[in-house]
């Protein structure tokens, strides 16, 4: 049995830090969770704490059921043209880049009776998603052209540190910041959010404010992991141990460890690896890639070697181990985002929070 524990205690820290320090750097948060059907308990702490909104990167599989957010989230990821009714019945902002795009956007809200803003993204060097700086201007002019319109343009937003990992610093921070000014200026049209992420943005926030027009900062791992992510460096005012990991023993066995005869890959086409050879104690757990990413994870108490990862289970050579361990005992991991996150959504791991 697998578990995701949640220790309220600590993502409300991690929740009352930030949204002081950014509030103190004039920020709104947008708080990242990537999981549509993302338990209410997690928004309803970011709301609670003074986070302006909630960003989601995944359209959920059923919109018209779940209309569980007192405000309208955010969609954080490039509208699919083939999903744009169920992101304008559930999404009151989405991000966009393509002109096509935020035609039949705008074309889908009037059908539907329905307002929806859009934030025009700009590649300012990470190489995701977003129109040239250069191309800003004229996009925001051909946004303003539709007729009849029913999107609203809030504003503009960047990625950093996610596709090329690409650091904030003055030029590419700048960039986005004169941007908002430009637009103002030249057309006369309101920027009312600036809007930048993710998490490695604290480390420059460590040190200085941001650029003048930025007014929005969005924040997923920090929040749970206490990381600043691109530059692997823990956050010092972050508690790192909202989220542990844990599964129990299902066998534990001393095996003959040598490498095959025959030797092909693994269940996921890995090369197997024999690092320490001869009768070896081995344990395996109650999970695999189906129920979070094994290989992400680290067991707290020490002497226990991942050795191999298929969909279901996951292989410990725990001959080094002090621990008394026996079969249905837990084991506890700390986790980076990616097991984080696919714990999280799978629908094998549950959920549990500690109060
Ligand atoms: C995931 C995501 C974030 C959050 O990034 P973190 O580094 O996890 O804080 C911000 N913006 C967008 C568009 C994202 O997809």
């Amino acid at each position: 049995m697998s578990q995701l524990i949640l220790n309220l205690d600590k993502l409300r820290h991690n929740i009352r830090f930030l949204s002081r320090h950014c509030r103190e750097h004039g920020l709104g948060i947008t708080g990242i969770i990537k999981d549509p059907c993302a338990d209410q308990i997690i928004i309803n702490q970011m709301m609670a704490l003074g986070f302006e909104n909630i960003g989601i990167s995944k359209v959920p599989k059923n919109p018209a059921a779940k209309p569980v957010f007192s405000k309208r989230p955010i969609y954080i990821t490039l509208p699919s043209i083939h999903e744009l009714p169920d992101i304008v019945r559930y999404f009151g902002t989405s991000f966009n880049s393509e002109i096509t795009v935020i035609e039949q956007l705008n074309q889908t809200a009037i059908a539907m009776n329905c307002s929806h803003s859009i934030l025009l993204m700009v590649d300012t060097g990470d190489l995701r998603e977003g129109v040239m700086p250069e191309q800003v201007l004229d996009t925001v002019r051909e946004i303003h052209r539709i007729r009849p319109r029913n999107i609203n343009f809030a504003g503009i937003g960047t990625n950093l540190g996610c596709c090329a990992g690409t650091l904030p610093d003055e030029h590419n921070l700048g960039i986005i910041s004169e941007l908002a000014d430009q637009i103002e200026y030249t057309l006369d049209i309101e920027v009312k959010t600036v809007s930048v992420g993710g998490s490695v943005l604290l480390k420059w926030l460590q040190q200085k404010p941001l650029p003048g027009r930025i007014n929005n900062i969005r924040l997923g791992e920090s929040l749970f992991l206490g990381t600043i992510p691109t530059i692997n460096q823990v956050h010092p005012d972050l508690d790192t141990r909202v989220a542990t990991f844990t599964s129990d023993i299902l066998e534990i066995q001393e095996k003959r460890v040598m490498p095959p005869q025959l030797c092909g890959k693994d269940a996921l086409g890995t090369l197997p690896e024999f690092s320490h050879q001869g009768i070896r104690k081995r344990a395996i757990l109650n999970f695999g890639i189906c129920d979070t990413c094994p290989s992400g994870l680290t067991p707290i108490i020490p002497g226990i070697q991942i050795v191999s990862v298929n969909s279901n289970y996951t292989l410990a050579d725990i001959t080094d181990c002090t621990h008394p361990l026996k079969v249905g005992d837990f084991i506890d991991f700390t986790m980076n985002y990616q097991a984080f996150l696919q714990s999280l959504i799978s629908p094998f791991t549950q959920i549990r929070y500690l109060e």
